[in-house]
């Protein structure tokens, strides 16, 4: 979302003839941060301080904060860092092309933090400058109302608000006329999507998540769609149906479990159990027996036990998820969770966390070295500098061993025979180069 929200700032600028500099010439910085993790915030301050020799010496370059960190630490950044001239919330990304002008033509300082959750003020403007001319991100909805109790995004990104499915159908076109064959639908929970409707778009009111994929996968020159990320008790059947009859709705799936523990999901108000979401995971693998399947897991959560710890270790060894972002708890002020009794020492959730990942590690491995042999058309997006490099339908990260004499095919699908399986990609070889790519 951060990517995507500044490559539409990005475009906004260079739009209004603003040109992108290096940090050492730029007059101006702009951050835009995340906040869903205490690390990230450190390394945010951090960052921010590496500007005070300049604005010492020159009074520049002017920094601008933006994104949900901006919202999550507030007005205290003015008042420990000078350079920093803008704070803006994410639900007011639509104010930030006029309000960096100012800053620029006046030095002032602008204050742009969402008061009212509800309210949000867009960007018209799609991510024509984009890091990556061949994949590119489309938000389908802002905010989140699910309060888990250990997140922090229902309080930065404001309440649940779903786009009109023509804003994001015409921004889909915008995309692929300008190179992107690929398209990501974002969202806090993509499947309660159009949920709203039902109180500001009564028109709308029977459109679903499952009904936009569908028209995102038959919009013109759209080659291949993901989205992420689901929430396990509003991921449905009907959504299944479209990825099974839609040809290119990648076969991948975000579906975060958070812990094996009832116990501990009820604590972290999941609205799921444990056999929920292995029934639910069931009925996706009978429909899509190639599904590449990832979750999100948190360990050290205030009051987990051994005991629950441990069911979270089962039920990665039960459900043996093709990849998993594990994290250690962290606390983010403001939220339930953080007063919460029983907080975990670090080095126990260190150590949780360590185990979590060398299991998770042996189960990605074998499944990855049991791909060896499997073929897969996949979009090469780019190169690590020396071998190129996609994603499988199925989004494994894919270095193409042979492709050095094949620079030429960036940006063509191509079909590609699997040599190794590593525990954090795949090693493979292009078989064929699709004829357009050689014209
Ligand atoms: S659904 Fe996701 S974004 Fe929303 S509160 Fe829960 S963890 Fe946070």
């Amino acid at each position: 979302m951060n990517v995507y929200d500044s490559d539409r700032v990005r475009t906004a600028l260079i739009r209004r003839g603003w040109l992108e500099a290096s940090e050492d010439d730029a007059e101006i910085v702009v951050f835009t941060g995340c906040s869903v993790r205490g690390h990230a915030e450190r390394k945010v301050w951090s960052e921010l301080g590496r500007y005070e020799p300049g604005w010492r010496k020159n009074k520049r370059p002017y920094v601008a904060l933006t994104g949900c960190i901006a919202q999550s630490l507030g007005d205290k950044v003015f008042a420990r860092y000078p350079w920093v001239r803008l704070i803006s919330g994410p639900r007011h990304i639509g104010l930030l092309p006029d309000a960096l002008t100012r800053v620029m033509e006046n030095g002032s300082r602008v204050n742009l933090l969402d008061e009212d959750p509800s309210e949000f003020c867009d960007l018209d403007e799609y991510s024509q400058a984009r890091g990556n001319v061949y994949r590119a991100y489309v938000t389908i909805a802002h905010g989140c109302d699910n309060f888990c109790s250990y997140c922090i995004v229902p309080y930065v990104r404001g309440r649940f608000i779903s786009r009109r499915p023509e804003s994001i159908l015409n921004e889909i076109t915008s995309l692929v006329k300008s190179g992107a064959k690929e398209i990501t639908l974002l969202g806090q929970n993509v499947n309660s999507y159009g949920s709203d409707f039902q109180k500001h778009a009564p028109d709308l009111a029977d459109y679903d998540f499952a009904t936009l994929l569908r028209a995102v996968a038959r919009a013109e020159g759209v080659e291949l769609v993901r989205f992420v990320t689901s929430l396990p008790q509003d991921f449905t059947e009907k959504i299944v149906d479209v990825m099974v009859s839609e040809p290119n709705v990648a076969p991948s799936l975000n579906l975060p479990i958070q812990s094996g523990s009832d116990r501990i999901l009820k604590l972290m108000n999941r609205k799921y159990t444990r056999q929920d979401y292995i029934e639910k995971v069931r009925m996706i693998r009978s429909r899509i027996p190639d599904i590449g399947l990832a979750s999100d897991l948190i360990v050290g959560f205030p009051g987990e036990t051994e005991q629950d710890f441990e069911d979270s270790m089962s039920v990665l060894s039960e459900l043996r998820f093709d990849l998993l972002h594990s994290a250690a708890y962290s606390e983010r002020a403001g939220t339930p969770a953080s007063a919460m009794p029983g907080a975990l020492p670090q080095d126990t959730r260190m150590e949780r966390l360590n185990r979590v990942n060398a299991l998770q590690d042996s189960i990605t491995l074998s499944i990855n070295q049991s791909l060896v042999g499997r073929r897969y058309r996949l979009l090469v997006d780019s190169s690590n500098g020396r071998l190129l490099q996609g994603r499988t339908p199925t989004d494994k990260v894919t270095l193409l061993e042979n492709s050095s004499e094949d620079a030429g095919i960036i940006g063509q699908f191509v079909d590609v025979e699997i040599t190794e399986g590593k525990s954090w990609c795949l090693k493979g070889r292009v078989i064929n180069v699709k004829e357009e790519a050689r014209t």
